[in-house]
């Protein structure tokens, strides 16, 4: 059974249902959901961050692999002019 939006605005089961849809979620819901303005929980949105992370990885696996080969080859670029600069 589908809840009417109302019935669950101000919860944080109304938060979550935000989420689910793509919606930012509404004042009530943060509120609801930030426990009267002790803020976010930082460690699970960082957990969340680096897991939506590794699905995009996934999911654009080509564009993903040219990135990363491009990062690394930065990483090494600069590991070598450090490593020459200071010798
Ligand atoms: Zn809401």
């Amino acid at each position: 059974m589908r809840w009417p939006r109302s019935s669950r605005c101000g919860t944080r089961d109304g938060y979550i249902a935000h989420l689910r849809k793509g919606e930012r979620p509404c004042d009530d819901c943060r509120r609801a959901y930030w426990r009267n303005g002790q803020g976010p929980d930082w460690a699970v949105l960082a957990k969340a961050y680096e897991r939506a992370l590794v699905r995009l990885s996934w999911r654009h696996r080509e564009e993903f692999k040219a990135l990363y080969a491009d990062e690394v080859a930065d990483a090494i670029t600069a590991g070598e002019s450090e490593r020459r600069g200071g010798s």
